[in-house]
């Protein structure tokens, strides 16, 4: 097998990993139990690239790749391992397995947003959230190189089709976007927009290249195939029409805007990684990179730091650092948004200008994007303000705000505005734009 023709591993072929062996009896357990409740995918780049082997099971990218043990709670441990002691069909299995995922809250709390129409009819793969930006999910990019453990899109991997959110319907969402000339942006996410032939990925985007659709500025494609598989900018069979489809978009006056995720160092310590960023950006395409700051993955001030140099060392721009979502495995991964910020702060400190282009910590949630500006105290209140740099109503972005002190919340939920207030400020607002719309549910993102 070539070094860089793809072979993917799942749960049911991972014995044939040659590195497995170094694995014990233990963690291959974890992997058969956990893994038949979160999603498990890899690949050879992962494997001979990114994971130290010698450093298992606590090595950063087994753990961003490989199901571990305590990503699961006991209790669903418990069920899952006594099952399958009892071989039991494949159709008994799924369903335990989806009884403990409708647990584990596969739609973070109150996410609804209502899914735009065109005509009367909805754009079931399309978000609009924020005035200027739309989201798209193309139907055939709705999977990964590799999933993430910590990834809050599982539901979408692990064939719960219920919950499913895609969409062929180019046409119908340029329709939209004529009808909607506030939007800017569109953003193609997913799973991995990448996985994507470059024919299929065209198919998508040129459409929004039309003179008729000007009110596009930007195109924006979220994915993790630098980090995963950068073959798919190098050699892969379409790797070259995939260069002449971004410099096509580039020519046609638009910014194509690579949204990449990078969650550790050593994602960007590769040639290949290192060469498929200088070939991107040849094309004239900006790339942005961003994660979520992770238990066990990148907690701490050095790496984020040494994330932040190695990115703009390679001509990357440090766009967000985001805060674990309240879903999956988040037990395990989960920081508090104090120690957040503390690692945002320390890391911030350490670098220089070039670098603060980053934003963080930064929470995707119900009312918009929030991030933790720091603790403070104010009048003797010990408080925690924050800011949107993003929101449902642009009227609230830029505004700083409080909240008590709370070293153990993780998320906004968690929170109590400061000063004995009853609401945050746009709370009542928030109810007022639910109520204006129906509403449908909605898989929150980092983008
Ligand atoms: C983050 C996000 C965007 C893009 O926001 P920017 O701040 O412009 O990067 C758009 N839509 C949703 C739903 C998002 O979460
Ligand atoms: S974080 Fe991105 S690359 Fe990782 S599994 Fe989720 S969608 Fe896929």
């Amino acid at each position: 097998m070539a070094a860089n023709s793809f072979k993917s591993y799942s749960l049911r072929n991972y014995n044939d990993i040659p590195q497995i062996q170094k694995l014990s009896q233990s963690d291959k357990t974890a992997i058969e139990i956990v893994g038949n409740v979160l999603p498990f995918k890899t690949n050879n780049y992962v494997i001979d690239n990114l994971i130290n082997w010698d450093n298992i099971p606590v090595d950063p990218i087994y753990t961003l790749t490989f199901p571990r043990k305590e990503m699961l709670l006991d209790k669903h441990y418990l069920i899952m391992e006594k099952l399958i002691k009892e071989n039991p069909s494949r159709e008994i299995l799924t369903k335990e397995a989806n009884r403990i995922r409708m647990e584990l809250n596969p739609h973070p709390a109150g996410q609804k947003h209502n899914v735009p129409s065109v005509d009367g009819i909805e754009l079931a793969g399309v978000q609009h959230k924020y005035r200027e930006t739309v989201l798209f999910f193309p139907s055939q990019g709705q999977t990964c190189h590799a999933y993430c453990t910590f990834c809050f899109r599982w539901p979408q991997f692990v064939g719960m089709n219920e919950l499913k959110f895609a969409t062929k319907e180019i046409e119908l969402l340029s329709r939209y976007l004529m009808q909607h000339r506030e939007v800017t942006d569109v953003l193609f996410t997913g799973g991995d927009p990448m996985i994507m032939k470059t024919k299929i990925l065209s198919a998508y985007i040129e459409p929004l290249l039309d003179e008729a659709l000007y009110n596009i500025q930007t195109i924006r494609i979220g994915t993790k195939a630098i980090g995963y598989w950068p073959n798919r900018f190098l050699t892969d069979d379409d790797a070259d029409d995939l260069m002449r489809l971004f410099e096509k978009i580039n020519r046609s006056g638009k910014n194509l805007a690579i949204m990449a995720h990078f969650n550790h160092p050593v994602e960007l310590s590769t040639v290949a990684a290192q060469d498929a960023i200088r070939r991107i950006r040849a094309t004239g395409a900006q790339i942005r990179t961003q994660s979520p700051v992770l238990k066990h993955i990148n907690d701490s001030p050095d790496v984020w730091a040494e994330l932040w140099r190695k990115q703009v060392n390679n001509n990357c721009i440090p766009y967000y650092m985001f805060v674990a979502r309240d879903t999956g495995a988040q037990h395990f991964f989960a920081v508090s948004l104090v120690d957040a910020w503390k690692i945002f702060r320390e890391a911030y400190q350490k670098v220089s200008g070039v670098c603060r282009t980053v934003r963080g910590p930064s929470m995707s949630s119900t009312p918009g994007k929030i991030q933790v500006l720091g603790v403070s105290n104010v009048r003797d209140e010990k408080v925690i303000v924050m800011r949107f740099l993003q929101g449902r109503d642009p009227d609230w972005i830029a505004r700083p705000f409080f909240a008590e002190y709370d070293d153990s919340a993780t998320w906004l939920d968690d929170l109590k505005p400061a000063f004995g207030e009853e609401k945050f400020f746009f709370e009542d607002e928030l109810e007022n734009i639910f109520h204006e719309h129906v509403y449908d549910d909605e898989v929150e993102n980092f983008e």
